[in-house]
């Protein structure tokens, strides 16, 4: 596996590769990115592969802040592009396809999409595409590698947790035998990959997050999302909760968790997020996911706290 080890990016505040200082050290400015609708479907909603989708997944494809699938891509990609110089005054951007199964599409539209965003700005940097790792066939495989080698391609793939009972339990509908492989096909093509996760899923003790982490590490992953539960309006998974409540992780126990996952995470790997996110008006719980910043200090101050850095755990499990 071709890794770099050791990026450097780790500071006093945050003891993990934070993506800010990811992006900081290769562009050396801001990058933002610009979250646009393809107007995909999900193979996992329109019975290709099943129905009914994930159960905690939104009527928005989980891509709820994503641009309207109704506007033009280069009228989303300049309402996006100006909400977000309404916070920093320059920056480099990243196109991406978020909402639905990017992918999920014949490739003759695929290219016309991503070729259009390209080209969208001369400040675009990047093609990040939001996807499932079943919805990747070989000639998209194959055109995404060559695209690549033009512009830096990065794949968002979901998956969640590595236990297939809980995978069956939330309608995932593919397996991790499906989704290592898909990783591989990307790696080949040298495109980047980075690896959505969810803690707190029904069911799922701490260990059990762990190894989902622990099962990253021995793949050519370069970047990882971690979320927390969040059941909102409207998701299978809301309605099952409101019906019969039970407990969801509390504050203090999603950073218990999630400490030690980073502990375990391999040292080269960027943590795109820490935290979930929702529109507030279709949060049913857990409340204080609203709350990001507080989630992600009280996630530094106990690493502080430990004296623990991101891959200490597998470093010392590796040399010992
Ligand atoms: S694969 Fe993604 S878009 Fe499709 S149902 Fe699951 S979370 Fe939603």
């Amino acid at each position: 596996m071709n890794v770099v080890k050791n990026m450097n990016l780790m500071n006093h505040e945050k003891h993990y590769n934070t993506l800010h200082h990811y992006y900081l050290h290769k562009y050396r400015q801001k990058v933002f990115k610009i979250s646009l609708n393809g107007g995909f479907t999900c193979p996992n909603i329109d019975g290709t592969v099943a129905t009914g989708g994930c159960t905690f997944c939104s009527y928005m494809g989980s891509g709820d802040f994503a641009g309207n699938k109704l506007e033009p891509l280069a009228v989303q990609f300049e309402k996006i592009k100006q909400m977000m110089h309404n916070k920093w005054e320059e920056g480099l951007y990243i196109a991406y396809f978020q909402a639905n199964t990017n992918t999920h599409a014949p490739l003759k539209r695929l290219k016309e999409l991503y070729e259009e965003a390209i080209t969208l700005d001369k400040n675009i940097i990047m093609l990040s595409i939001g996807t499932r790792p079943d919805s990747l066939p070989s000639d998209v495989v194959e055109y995404l590698g060559e695209l690549n080698q033009r512009m830096p391609v990065q794949i968002e793939l979901g998956l969640q947790t590595i236990h297939e009972t809980t995978s069956e339990l939330i309608n995932r509908a593919h397996d991790l035998a499906c989704f290592d492989d898909a990783v591989q096909r990307l790696r080949e093509k040298r495109i980047e990959v980075v690896v959505h996760i969810i803690n707190g899923l029904p069911f799922e003790t701490k260990d059990m997050m762990i190894e989902t982490v622990k099962h990253l590490n021995t793949l050519d992953i370069q970047g990882i999302k971690i979320h927390m539960l969040h059941l909102m309006e409207k998701t299978k998974m809301g309605y099952q909760y409101k019906k019969n409540p039970w407990k969801l992780m509390t504050l203090e126990e999603y950073v218990d968790v999630t400490v030690d996952q980073i502990g375990w995470l391999r040292k080269d790997i960027i943590i795109h997020r820490l935290t979930g996110d929702s529109p507030s008006s279709m949060l049913i719980a857990p409340h204080w996911t609203r709350k990001k910043f507080v989630v992600t200090n009280e996630i530094d101050k106990k690493m502080r706290k430990l004296d623990l850095w991101q891959g200490d755990y597998d470093e010392k499990e590796r040399t010992s």
